[in-house]
């Protein structure tokens, strides 16, 4: 089949700014009109059921609304459509056809499709969003941060199995086992087969005798953990640190979810970064800037570092340290360091120095200021 996908938008039947809800609602008549349970045989109304899905499964999920809106089809192809018919993946399909349906969904006969996602089997735990805040310090160097958090893990009473000690778990004899119960119920559409959800066992297949106590069959409890968080060097307030497996355990034995590390990092009074550069005001007397010489730069490890500033160094005039910013949270090398220079003017002169930079002052000839004097020529020149 070569004929070209026609516009998501368009195949809704709504406009490129419409809200989620109108998404939703316009999906929910297509689907309606073109299930396959009430279109049997009908390739045409197959075509348009898969067509709207498609473009529903994309205008829905805010980040794919955002690459399709931005790169067309290109933006958003590939990226699990292929899966249709092997009844996984569709987060929010459930959503609308329970809704529709009135309680889990299947029978989609021409699709191969079973009500396969609507078992409560096991489940990925939750991931679990942690704000850390760092001193400007800790985010250049890295740190290792110990924190609290509650999260679900797996009953020390029943060893996760949510079946009281000693008492067993049994399949299901409703379903036998398989979580689902089929129904044919007669509809305003027509005959409909309706699979849903078990009832005696809510989909999970198995019958838990007797409950644990402490968990109440759940599996699950909430335990408080101090963990440790190594927080490499040169992270931004931008870093999201993923800790893989460490966030709340899954109903059912399902894998644990993630913990992920937002970081927030505090401003320095004397250094402020961007990327992996620092930079830093730095005050020079007037003497140091006219005469030149080495000064120290203070780094943010705390040590400090000689510059060579020539002679005759202006105000606002940037020196650049090389290799002397924060290392690459991936590695790849350091930043620099940005020092820009800050001319002082000496205050609170005794008479001598008054006398003498008076003096050095009638000194001056027009060479030792050319800055000056060709800015007095311009204002000449503006006024003539
Ligand atoms: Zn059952
Ligand atoms: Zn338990």
């Amino acid at each position: 089949m070569s004929k070209e996908k026609r516009d998501y938008y368009e195949v809704l039947g709504v406009d490129k700014n419409a809200s989620a809800d109108d998404i939703k609602k316009a999906y929910r008549k297509l689907a309606l009109k073109y299930h396959p349970d009430r279109n049997k045989g009908d390739k045409e109304a197959e075509e348009k059921f898969k067509e709207a899905n498609e473009a529903y499964e994309v205008l829905s999920d805010d980040e794919k609304r955002r690459n399709y809106d931005q790169f067309g089809h290109a933006g958003v192809d590939g990226q699990g459509f292929g899966g249709f018919g092997g009844g996984a993946g569709f987060g929010g399909f459930e959503d609308i056809f329970s809704d529709i349906f009135g309680g889990g969904f299947g029978g989609f006969g021409g699709f191969g499709g079973s009500a396969g996602s609507a078992r409560r089997g096991p489940s990925r735990g939750a991931d679990m969003r942690i704000n850390l805040h760092l001193s400007f310090k800790e985010a250049v160097f890295g740190t290792t941060k110990k924190i609290k958090i509650k999260r679900r893990e797996a009953c020390t009473h029943c060893h996760g199995t949510g079946a009281k000690d000693g008492s067993g778990v049994k399949t299901c004899d409703r379903c036998g086992g398989t979580g689902q119960v089929t129904m044919r119920r007669q509809t305003a559409f027509g005959m409909m087969a309706q699979t849903t959800v078990c009832d005696k066992c809510h989909g999970e297949g198995k019958i838990i005798e007797e409950p644990c106590d402490y968990c109440h069959g759940s599996g699950l409890e909430e335990r408080e953990r101090t963990i440790e968080i190594k927080i490499p060097a040169g992270v931004n307030n931008d870093s999201v640190l993923p800790l893989r497996g460490q966030g709340h355990a899954g109903a059912n034995g399902g894998g644990k979810g993630d913990i992920l590390v937002y970081m927030s990092i505090a401003a320095d009074p004397l250094f402020s970064r961007e990327g992996d550069d620092i930079y830093l005001d730095m005050p020079i007397t007037f003497s140091q800037a006219a005469l030149g010489g080495n000064v120290d730069v203070p780094l943010v490890d705390g040590t400090t570092k000689k510059i060579k500033i020539p002679e005759g160094t202006q105000t606002g005039k940037i020196f650049r340290m090389r290799g002397m910013g924060v290392p690459n949270v991936n590695g790849y090398g350091k930043g620099d360091q940005y020092v820009t220079v800050k001319i002082e003017t000496p205050q609170k002169l005794n008479k001598h120095q008054r006398e003498l930079l008076k003096k050095f002052d009638d000194s001056l000839e027009s060479k030792n200021k050319q800055r000056g004097s060709s800015f007095w020529n311009k204002v000449k020149e503006a006024f003539q």
